[in-house]
């Protein structure tokens, strides 16, 4: 004998009830079954709803109960020969007409006691086992004798309404009893109702009709018991938050009841114990896709297999603490504490105690929380008055996240890697408990944390260490276009030799912005954003900080003030920030270190490579020399790609207007290029390398010895800044002719020595290590206590849109490293 259960979705309508006939037409060839059957999907919530609706006087209830004689009156047409659809037809509406009496009765009333709620909320499962069963009698194919058996005959239970707990010595016998007398092939029965022994309706708890094909897989000592729902097996976390989740194939019965306990629905945590003890195995099967292999719930216990075995939560939860230096003179405390909260028939669901013993901390379901204050208020009402303890103190809307496995009594340390998995993702625990049997251990967090701790526990645990980034990107112009075509290209790449899975969550540019919390196609992401929402940057901080995904990125690739304002914010969300946009690090020095310091506190990396040389690998050596004790004494550098082109190609035969305009085109230069010439953009650099080799400085600091024309300083837009070097060109023609004449060339020189820096243009003869910079390039000179007489060189291309994004994106990987 099989014990087979149709879940809610698995019996929703017509067309899902013609898989579960397919599905007991095959088994049946095999063995004998039950069919336990759940009501239509969404019914046993209607009927909740129109009973509390009537009870409340509120009319609605009627439309609720049409509701529900619709979905069984289409089912019935649609499943059922029509020549025999008028008798079924009949009972149906016969059942639902007392269905409508009894809300009636809650209605005049204005009241629905727990028995009456009972009776009530079980029609679920009488309609549709009776569908059910009449379907499969008139199924041409089936030509199988087929039975109904009516569960509230067989399983009694005490009064309990809501939750009964079963008389299992009486309903053992009577099952027996039934079946030994009746040898159908087939027989269908409702799940989650049972009666009293004293002859009231009652049910098993929400979602108790696995636990009813338990009982009966027990009673009758059944070969298997099968749950059919809508998943492919119990997954290692709940498919519907964590993505990656997959099927567990072999589970022992201790796992599978933890998991279950902490919040895996797909099994009512009661259904293991009858069949545990008869070592039924049960196996978890998806309706949608009987092909799959399912979970196998046995008394195995596979040493070989992750210590960790699954990972699942439970919402809508509360912590009540108690503490003071008084319960440790209390006599039976414990005893008192949990007297209290049972008389008031408060589930406790978690507990810790602090081994000073000083505070005990309990979880319980919110809605219980305030009655389980009063209780405990009240049971150390004197204590309370002495200030011996102080009032129990209540938090809301919290959640527990458990991992669960049988083998993790055998490893060290996955406590350890469980919290700080939690820590460096900012989830903050509240509290931690863990099993004697070392089966589970739980931690209590904030209910807006729970889907990023469980994807980062996930991740950590099952993922074979494969990291997820989740990127949210500011600014797509040349450079965020190349990073973007960058990370599409490699993002094979990385997944396969890095470990690390690069998402696009967010992007913006100053018109649009787009979000995908499931990854924006990196293909297609221009036309999306096209059709995107209107941009606005604080909207855009909301959405990211609501998202609240682990390893998320913010990347600026603006020349934005406003955006370089928004980091702190993000950096004290543990968003790290990724940007090329130099004003934040050369904005006030306390704002710098500010925004060092939150990277440190909240552990966000904040990096900025392209602040300096773009591409080039400055800022991350000069970080490493000062980890590992060496100081920098002076630097040297042409730190202007835009100014080494502009004076590489600035000649007796070009124009210094056009040598600007050319380098603008080839986007070389700001888009305020009087930004570059003016010095400003080489003395931000320099600054940012001065701070980092780790001196305080200020921009005002630096001296700037400009090679502009006041004319040109003076102008406050492009095209005027423009004009004034046609105007002045005699000027800088008188610039380039000073150098030639001297078998100089011109460079624009950043320079930090004995604690004073400068930037300006410098004639520099033949010979010197700047004289041959071509093109863009950029060239950095860092003497230090290691590099004395010749110093460490970084040079390369120092200025265009792919070298840039390549930093950025490098930056990026450095995150995905930490
Ligand atoms: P049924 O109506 O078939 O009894 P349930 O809705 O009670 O189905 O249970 C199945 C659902 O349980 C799945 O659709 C899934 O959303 C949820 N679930 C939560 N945690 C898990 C888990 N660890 N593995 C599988 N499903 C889970
Ligand atoms: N129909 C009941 C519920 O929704 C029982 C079940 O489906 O298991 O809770
Ligand atoms: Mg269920």
């Amino acid at each position: 004998m099989k014990i087979l259960k149709f879940g809610g979705t698995s019996v929703a309508d017509a067309a899902n009830i013609g898989r579960v006939l397919d599905i007991v037409k095959n088994k049946s060839k095999e063995s004998r079954l039950v069919v336990v059957v759940s009501a239509l999907s969404g019914v046993t919530d209607l009927l909740l709803k129109a009973s509390g609706e009537a009870s409340a006087k509120d009319e609605n209830y009627k439309e609720i109960s049409r509701l529900i004689e619709q979905k069984h009156l289409e089912a019935i047409k649609e499943l059922i020969p029509v020549n025999h659809q008028s008798a079924l037809l009949s009972h149906v509406k016969r059942v639902i007409n007392h269905l409508d009496t009894l809300l009636d009765g809650c209605f005049l009333l204005g009241e629905l006691s727990a028995r009456t709620s009972d009776t009530i909320v079980g029609f679920g499962e009488i309609l549709s086992s009776c569908i059910i069963s009449e379907a499969m009698k008139h199924d041409i194919d089936f030509g199988l004798e087929t039975g109904f058996k009516d569960s509230r005959e067989l399983i009694k239970t005490n009064s309990s309404f809501g939750k009964a707990a079963v008389n299992f010595e009486l309903t053992n016998k009577m099952i027996s009893d039934y079946f030994s007398e009746n040898q159908q092939r087939v027989t269908v029965m409702p799940g989650f109702v049972a009666s009293s022994t004293d002859g009231n309706n009652t049910t098993l708890g929400r979602g108790g009709s696995d636990y009813t094909a338990a009982i009966i897989a027990a009673a009758l000592n059944a070969t298997e018991l099968e749950i059919w729902t809508d998943v492919n097996g119990m997954f290692t976390a709940n498919p519907k938050l964590v993505k990656q989740a997959q099927p567990i194939e072999k589970i022992s019965y201790q796992e599978a009841m933890e998991l279950s306990h902490f919040g895996a629905k797909v099994l009512y945590p009661p259904t293991i114990q009858p069949v545990l003890n008869l070592n039924i195995p049960i196996l978890i099967k998806n309706t949608f896709e009987p092909e799959a292999f399912g979970t196998y719930i046995s008394n195995e216990n596979n040493l070989q297999s992750n210590p960790i075995k699954g990972i699942s939560h439970m919402d809508k939860m509360a912590l009540l603490t108690l503490e003071g230096s008084g319960i440790i003179g209390v006599s039976g405390f414990s005893k008192r504490l949990f007297e209290a909260l049972s008389n008031h028939g408060i589930n406790v669901v978690f507990i810790t105690q602090a081994s000073s013993e000083h505070s005990i901390c309990i979880g319980v379901q919110n809605s219980d929380a305030d009655m389980a204050k009063t209780a405990i208020d009240l049971a150390f009402e004197i204590e309370i008055a002495q200030h011996r303890i102080d009032p129990c103190i209540v938090e809301k809307n919290l959640c527990i996240v458990a991992l669960v496995g049988e083998n993790m009594r055998n490893h060290q340390g996955l406590s350890g890697k469980m919290f700080s998995t939690l820590g460096k993702n900012n989830v903050n625990i509240r509290a931690i408990a863990q099993g004697a049997s070392e089966r589970n251990i739980s931690v209590v967090i904030n209910e807006k944390d729970v889907q990023k701790a469980l994807n980062t526990l996930h991740e950590r645990f099952f993922e074979d260490n494969i990291k997820q980034l989740n990127l949210f990107v500011m600014g797509v112009g040349n450079v965020g276009e190349k990073f973007m075509e960058q990370i599409s290209s490699q993002k094979r790449y990385l997944k396969e030799n890095m470990k690390l899975n690069v998402r696009l969550i967010g992007v913006s540019n100053s018109r649009k912005m787009l979000f995908d919390e499931d990854g924006i196609p990196l293909k297609d992401w221009k036309n999306m954003l096209e059709d995107g929402e209107k941009a606005d940057k604080e909207r855009f901080i909301e959405r990211v900080k609501a998202l609240n995904l682990r390893n998320s990125v913010f990347v600026d690739i603006t020349a934005n003030a406003e955006i370089s304002k928004t980091y702190a914010q993000y950096l004290e969300k543990n968003i790290a920030v990724v940007t090329c946009n130099k004003i934040a690090c050369a904005s006030e020095f306390h704002n710098y270190r500010n925004l060092k310091n939150l990277s440190r506190k909240y552990n966000a990396p904040f990096l900025f490579e392209t602040n300096v040389g773009a591409g080039l690998p400055i800022i991350d050596t000069l970080k490493r020399m000062i980890a590992s004790g060496d100081k920098v004494n002076k630097i040297q550098a042409v730190l202007s790609g835009s100014l080494n082109f502009i004076f590489n190609n600035f000649n007796e035969n070009a124009s210094f207007h056009d040598v600007v305009k050319e380098a603008g085109v080839q986007g070389f230069t700001e888009p305020d290029p009087k930004i570059d010439l003016s010095g400003v953009d080489v003395a931000r650099k320099i600054l940012i390398l001065i701070r980092e080799s780790g001196y305080e400085m200020e921009i005002n600091d630096i001296e700037n010895k400009s090679f502009l024309p006041q004319a040109s300083l003076d102008t406050d837009n492009v095209p005027d800044f423009f004009s004034s070097l046609t105007a002045n060109a005699s000027h800088f023609d008188t610039l380039y002719k000073e150098a030639s004449d001297k078998d100089c060339r011109l460079k624009y020189v950043a320079q930090f020595e004995n604690g004073k820096a400068s930037v300006g243009l410098q004639l520099i003869p033949k010979g010197h290590d700047f004289y041959n910079l071509e093109g863009k390039d950029n060239i950095v000179l860092f003497y230090t206590d290691r590099y004395v007489d010749q110093p460490l060189i970084i040079k390369g291309a120092g200025a265009g849109a792919a070298v840039t994004a390549s930093g950025i994106f490098a930056d990026v990987i450095r995150v995905g490293n930490v």
